[in-house]
């Protein structure tokens, strides 16, 4: 998504700050720019102090002065930070927004809980000889109330954040492109399909998906669950999950809202 934002060159994507500390303190760490992280624009200006963090998440007051260290640097005025907040850094949005001395916004990405159960289970059968059904169900059953309990979280930020966090939900992004709310931050018009060259727009990111260091990427919508996911483990997260699956309008079956 970060690197999707940069692409319209409005943007400086720096990927999830608050995992930066477990990069920085490695000198051969490469940043997705491709320069080594000493040599990078952005985090080869961060202070040497922040540089020589503990090599864990970063608690609140290093998050806070990693992003006022890339502000001071940025030539963009949109600087994305790609943490994830909503299950382990649930409190972390309301401290950053008193902090620092820029407007903070929120995009709460969120995405059909089936499709991100079938996508956990099917990854922990690649790594695996042995398929187990009850490996399976169990795996299913923790992967949805994770994605139920981080969504809880993202509902409680917007309390705080309304009206500015902004719901974005990853298949209809992919399909129809972005909502009117942020035309001009996102890509226009619908990405499936649509290639994006690494060396266009302001990228920076250094942990995350090891897709951010690939030359190019190109959309895809992964909903393989429709078709290959098990009914027992469809039901089982459908079941799981069913309120916010009415709430976020993903519809109950596999052919249901795409
Ligand atoms: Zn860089």
């Amino acid at each position: 998504m970060g690197r999707l934002i940069a692409s319209t060159g409005q943007a400086l994507d720096v990927g999830e700050v608050a995992m930066a500390p477990l990069f920085l303190s490695k000198p051969k760490s490469r940043c997705s720019c491709g320069a080594r992280l000493t040599a990078c624009p952005v985090w080869g200006a961060v202070p040497e102090e922040l540089r020589q963090l503990p090599p864990r998440p970063a608690n609140r007051h290093d998050h806070a002065a990693l992003l006022r260290a890339i502000l001071e640097v940025s030539t963009q005025q949109t600087i994305v930070d790609s943490s994830k907040t909503a299950a382990l850094l649930a409190f972390r949005p309301h401290f950053l927004s008193r902090t620092l001395p820029v407007k903070l916004y929120l995009v709460h990405l969120v995405r059909d809980p089936r499709a991100v159960v079938w996508s956990v289970v099917r990854d922990r059968r690649t790594r695996r000889d042995q398929p187990s059904v009850w490996r399976d169900v169990l795996l299913a059953a923790k992967t949805s109330l994770v994605w139920q309990a981080a969504n809880v979280a993202a509902e409680l930020q917007g309390l705080w954040f309304a009206p500015d966090m902004i719901r974005l939900r990853y298949d209809h992004f992919v399909r129809f492109g972005t909502p009117r709310t942020l035309e001009g931050i996102l890509p226009q018009g619908a990405q499936e399909g649509v290639t994006h060259e690494s060396g266009i727009g302001d990228y920076h990111s250094l942990g995350g998906n090891a897709m951010r260091n690939e030359k190019t990427v190109v959309v895809r919508l992964d909903d393989a669950w429709r078709t290959q996911m098990p009914r027992h483990l469809l039901y089982l997260a459908t079941v799981l999950s069913f309120p916010f699956i009415v709430r976020y309008r993903f519809g109950l079956g596999p052919g249901g809202a795409r």
